[in-house]
């Protein structure tokens, strides 16, 4: 540290859960803001005139990228900012969308988010740690002094996502390889699947109205039934009518709720992002052990 204080790193994180991995490896030595709120969704964020200020003064903004930010390309432009614009899954292996996206519900309607790639790549602790290495490169180039503590923090921060995979990947490898499928909201954990090896089943364009949903509910819960599904999951973001109608329809409870693409406010269960992962994967053992 020296003894001349420069003001400090201007931050803007689009959404609760870089916003979490930011201050992590900024610390005191960044000035945050996280555009969307915990427990908020993203994708239907309504931007407010102090957020285009926010950009407007930041050195570095932190999106996730992959079409994740429906919202942010005006903003920026809006904003005409010189800030670096930094895609925090830049360079990390993301998976592709089949569909060409997925679907969300909203107020019992079945909203197509699109993108080629599925950008819910946080949901592997391993991809978290290219985040956090994202990130600190972003701050170590708009803020070389203090580089070296940005690194620092990082690597601590590393160490212990390290910890987290661990304790995740054991939780799960301890539970019967015949319960491992649950139900969830949206199409937001493939990344947790292909790293931890539960199956996410999810509505894949069901509206709750109308004569042609029927069937398409009904398709689903075939595959829940085949694969001996075990839970259903509500989410922070999505609201549970359509999940409730699948448990009647398939005697599965709803068993808690899930944090896909936002944290929990500090009171709950998911204010981090260890937090969330934690959560996550001790409500999902517990439904799927449960008898
Ligand atoms: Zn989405
Ligand atoms: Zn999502």
């Amino acid at each position: 540290m020296t003894s001349t204080q420069a003001a400090p790193l201007q931050v803007v994180a689009t959404f609760s859960i870089i916003g979490d991995m930011a201050g992590e490896v900024g610390g005191d030595l960044v000035d945050l803001k996280t555009l969307v709120a915990p427990d908020a969704d993203a994708h239907v964020y309504e931007p407010r005139p102090a957020d285009a200020m926010a950009i407007a003064r930041a050195d570095v903004v932190l999106t996730n990228g992959l079409e994740f930010e429906g919202f942010l390309s005006r903003l920026i432009a809006a904003s005409g900012t010189d800030a670096s614009i930094i895609a925090l899954t830049d360079g990390l292996p993301t998976m592709e969308e089949p569909g060409g996206g997925h679907y969300h519900y909203v107020n019992g309607e079945a909203i197509f988010h699109a993108g080629a790639h599925d950008p819910h790549v946080w949901q592997s602790v391993e991809n978290a740690k290219g985040y956090v290495a994202n990130i600190s490169a972003a701050f170590c180039a708009a803020d070389a002094d203090n580089c070296t503590q940005y690194q620092a923090n990082a690597a601590d921060y590393s160490a212990r996502l390290d910890t987290l995979d661990a304790q995740i990947r054991a939780s799960i490898d301890a539970l019967p390889a015949d319960r491992r499928t649950v139900v969830v909201a949206h199409n937001a954990f493939r990344y947790f699947e292909a790293a931890y090896g539960v199956t996410f089943l999810s509505p894949q364009g069901v509206s709750t109205e109308g004569e042609a949903a029927a069937a398409d509910v009904a398709g689903l819960i075939r595959e829940i039934r085949a694969a001996n599904a075990g839970a259903i999951f509500g989410e922070n973001i999505s609201d549970t009518r359509l999940l409730e109608r699948i448990g009647e329809e398939t005697g599965l409870t709803l068993s808690g709720t899930l944090y896909s693409d936002a944290l929990s406010g500090a009171d709950g269960p998911a204010p981090t992002y260890i937090a969330m992962m934690r959560h996550n994967t001790s409500a999902i053992t517990a439904a799927l052990t449960a008898e």
